[in-house]
């Protein structure tokens, strides 16, 4: 397995990590396989969206945190139910294939780390079978 540390700057912010995915993908040697995306945090997630017009991943931004706000009268006393939701419903992982050595992804996709609860160091795993 692989990780590399993401360091976000924003309370929720989407950060594109394809080329750290990608070289962690190169660094594995697997030229065909599968590559998992795993984020061990409960207020942060990974997904796999538009990489060309950056409106799109701040719509997603906006959109989720108008459906879940921070204070939405949560019981949890840490504050940041809203970073828990929404890291449950992006999710904790992505998996995408591999052929020649590189990730298989369509022309306008990227894969980002999504911060909910930030600014924080945060870790990304990556395994390659
Ligand atoms: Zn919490």
């Amino acid at each position: 397995m692989r990780q590399f540390e993401v360091e976000t700057g924003r309370r929720v912010q989407m950060l594109d990590i394809t080329v750290e995915v990608q070289a962690a993908v190169k660094d594995s040697g697997v030229v065909s396989g599968v590559c998992h995306v795993f984020v061990p945090h409960t207020t942060a997630a990974v997904t796999i969206n538009e990489n060309a017009d950056p409106s799109v991943v701040s719509d997603m931004d906006s959109f989720l945190s108008k459906l879940i706000p921070q204070d939405a009268g949560f019981r949890h006393v840490e504050g940041n139910s809203d970073g828990h939701i929404k890291s449950s419903l992006v999710g904790a992982s992505e998996t995408v294939f591999v052929e020649n050595g590189h990730l298989v992804l369509g022309t306008w996709q990227g894969i980002y780390f999504c911060e909910f609860d930030g600014p924080r160091q945060r870790k990304v795993y990556v395994k390659v079978v």
